[in-house]
C-alpha cells in the first residue's frame, strides 16, 4: 500500500544514488531551511508592519498617480531588503534594464565606473559600451568611462589593485560588484566578502558609490549587500525576488537619495516614482515577494541535490554540495558536448511546460560558441524555474538553476541523469 510508485523510468541504481545523495547533503538542507525560515519571517514582518491589505491589490491605469498598492509594495520590499528605499516594478523589463536604469540614474558624463569583479555579465557589456558589437546608447556614448580590476586566479577580488586604481583615478564615481558567478566558473561572492570589499573601498574613498549586481543572490543568505556597505543594488523579478510568481519586472534598492535619482531615469526627470500604473499586477507582485524566501530555498535544495548526485557520479561540481552558497547557480563539468546536450534535453523533457521541445545547440548572436538552453517554464525565460544553459566549449560545464519546488527540481535532475544514462554517457 505504501509502495513508492514510479511515474518516470529512472534506473533503480540511480534512485539508490539519489537516496544516498540526500543523506550527503543534509548539512546543506539544514542551513537552507534555517535561512528560509529567517528570511520568510523578515518578509512576513515587512508585510505586517506596513499593514498590507486587500486594497493594495487594486488596479490603476494611465499615469497611476497615488497608487497605494504600488507605493506600499516598494516600502515592503525596502524593509525586506533592510535598506532605505526601493523601486520594484513590472515596468522593468528584465534585470539588465533595472541595472541600466541604476547606472544611468547615478552616473554622469566624465564619471568612471570601476568593476572590481572582472568583466561584467554579457548584457551589461553592451550597456557600458565594451561589447564586441557596439550597441547604440551605451554609457560610453554619454561620456561615462569604464575600468575594471580582473579577478585573481582563485576567483577572488584583487582588493589591493582596486584600491590602487581608486587612489590614482579621481574620476571613479562608482565601484561595481557582480555578486553572482553569472556564466563563469568563478565563485559567487558572499555578503561577508562584499562587506570586506566595501570596507576597503571606503578606507580609501568615502564618497564613492558602491553598486552591486544582486541577480540570483536575493534571500540566499540572511542579509543583502546593502546591509554590508553597498549603496545600491538591482536585480530581476523573474529570478529570486519574484518568487516564481511575478510575471516580469525588476528592482533597484538602497540609499534613498540614489534610489530617487534612479526614479528619474525610470520615468522622467520631474515625475520620478509618482507615475506608473499597475494594470492589475500588484497582487502577483506581492505574492511573489511573499513566496520568494521559500522558493529560493527550494531552488537551493535542487542545486545542492544536483551537486551531490553529480559528484557521486564522478563529475566536478561548483559549488560543492555542502558549500555555503551566495547564489542559486550550480555548475557541473560534464566533460563532453554529448553529455551537455543530453543533460539539457533531459531537463527540458522533465519540465512542466514545453516538455516536448528538444533543445539543440545554436549560434546565439554575440557568443563565440554554440549555446544550448533548457527552460520549460511558466514564465518565459524565468530562471527561478528549473533551467540549464551551456556554451559548447571546454570544460563542457552546464549551469543549472532554479526549481519552484524541490520535489519537481529533484525529478528534473534525475530525468537529466537518466537521459545521459540512456545515451551511454554515464556509468553507475
Ligand atoms: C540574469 C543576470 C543579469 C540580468 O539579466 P536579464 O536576463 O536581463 O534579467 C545581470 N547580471 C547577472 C549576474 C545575471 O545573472
Amino acid at each position: 500500500m505504501n509502495q513508492a510508485r514510479q511515474f518516470f523510468e529512472i534506473d533503480e541504481k540511480l534512485m539508490e544514488l539519489a537516496g544516498q545523495t540526500e543523506q550527503d547533503i543534509r548539512p546543506a538542507f539544514e542551513r537552507i531551511e534555517s535561512n528560509a525560515f529567517q528570511n520568510q519571517q523578515k518578509v512576513l514582518a515587512a508585510f505586517i508592519h506596513n499593514n498590507v491589505g486587500e486594497s493594495c491589490f487594486t488596479s490603476s491605469t494611465g499615469y497611476g498617480y497615488g497608487d497605494v498598492g504600488r507605493e506600499k509594495l516598494e516600502r515592503v520590499f525596502a524593509d525586506a531588503m533592510e535598506c532605505e528605499d526601493a523601486l520594484l516594478r513590472y515596468n522593468f523589463m528584465c534585470g539588465t534594464h533595472a541595472l541600466t536604469v541604476a547606472l544611468f540614474g547615478v552616473l554622469r558624463p566624465n564619471d568612471t565606473m570601476l568593476c572590481v569583479t572582472g568583466m561584467p555579465y554579457d548584457t551589461i557589456q553592451s550597456v557600458i559600451g565594451i561589447s564586441r558589437q557596439p550597441a547604440s546608447g551605451s554609457l560610453k556614448e554619454f561620456g561615462i568611462h569604464f575600468d575594471k580590476v580582473d579577478l585573481l586566479p582563485d576567483g577572488s577580488v584583487d582588493i589591493p589593485a582596486a584600491l590602487e586604481k581608486l587612489r590614482s583615478d579621481k574620476s571613479i564615481k562608482m565601484v561595481y560588484i557582480q555578486r553572482s558567478r553569472g556564466y563563469s566558473l568563478r565563485p559567487s561572492l558572499t555578503v561577508e566578502q562584499i562587506e570586506e570589499i566595501c570596507g576597503a573601498v571606503r578606507s580609501v574613498r568615502q564618497e564613492v558609490i558602491i553598486m552591486v549586481d544582486n541577480c540570483y543572490g536575493e534571500f540566499v543568505q540572511l542579509t543583502e549587500p546593502c546591509c554590508h556597505g553597498a549603496d545600491l543594488m538591482a536585480g530581476s523579478l523573474i529570478k529570486n525576488a519574484g518568487g516564481g510568481i511575478a510575471p516580469t519586472g525588476g528592482y533597484i534598492a538602497g540609499r534613498a537619495d540614489l534610489v530617487e535619482m534612479c526614479s528619474y531615469r525610470l520615468s522622467t526627470p520631474g515625475t520620478g516614482r509618482e507615475v506608473g500604473c499597475t494594470l492589475g499586477h500588484s497582487r502577483e507582485m506581492y505574492m511573489g515577494l511573499f513566496s520568494a524566501p521559500h522558493v529560493v530555498g527550494e531552488a537551493l535544495k535542487t542545486a545542492a541535490f544536483c551537486a551531490g548526485l553529480f559528484s557521486r557520479l564522478g563529475y566536478g561540481v561548483t559549488p560543492q554540495p555542502n558549500e555555503i552558497r551566495a547564489d542559486i547557480i550550480q555548475s557541473v563539468m560534464l566533460r563532453n558536448p554529448e553529455s551537455l546536450i543530453a543533460f539539457c534535453q533531459g531537463i527540458q523533457s522533465g519540465s512542466p511546460v514545453d516538455s516536448m521541445a528538444l533543445p539543440e545547440p545554436w549560434d546565439m548572436p554575440g557568443y563565440d560558441n554554440k549555446i544550448i538552453m533548457a527552460s520549460g517554464s511558466f514564465t518565459l525565460g524565468s530562471s527561478i524555474e528549473l533551467s540549464a544553459d551551456a556554451p559548447l566549449r571546454e570544460p563542457y560545464a552546464v549551469w543549472m538553476q532554479g526549481g519552484l519546488n524541490y520535489a519537481a527540481g529533484k525529478t528534473g535532475i534525475l530525468i537529466a541523469a537518466q537521459r545521459m544514462l540512456d545515451k551511454g554517457l554515464l556509468k553507475l
